[in-house]
């Protein structure tokens, strides 16, 4: 039986790859890349401090046959258009944000220069100076 993780993807579709960081040591750079399809065939990290890491994903299926692999295409493009839609859509909602906030800070110059005015600087020197 399989264990499911996030409904669609089940353990045997999942695979690891090994992935060491620019500078590391030799040991590390040649694990890096190697593909696992067990987490049990995962070695440990090499030594203290290694900042190796593992990338867990999807299996890529292969495809052969001509007609689900235009679906596929289509599916793919389908996604990336959604993507880019939400993308757009949260700019577009980061943009009125940013309006509201100019509003906001618009109302508050007048506030605060309506108080300016009313302060009557005449009254303030003259107490000042009051002999
Ligand atoms: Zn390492």
């Amino acid at each position: 039986m399989s264990y499911l993780l996030y409904g669609s993807i089940s353990k045997d579709n999942i695979e690891y790859e090994w992935k060491s960081e620019a500078g590391a040591c030799e040991i590390c750079k040649a694990l890096n890349g190697t593909i696992y399809s067990s987490a049990n065939d995962i070695p440990d990290k090499p030594h203290p401090n290694c900042k190796c890491w593992i990338d867990i994903r999807e299996k890529k299926k292969e495809i052969t046959d001509p007609i689900e692999a235009r679906r596929e295409i289509a599916k793919n493009k389908r996604r990336d258009e959604l993507r880019l839609a939400k993308l757009l859509g949260d700019t577009l909602s980061l943009d009125d944000e940013i309006d509201e906030y100019i509003r906001i800070i618009d109302e508050q110059t007048t506030i605060i220069k309506n108080f300016e005015n009313s302060i009557n600087i005449d009254n303030l020197n003259q107490k000042k100076y009051k002999k």
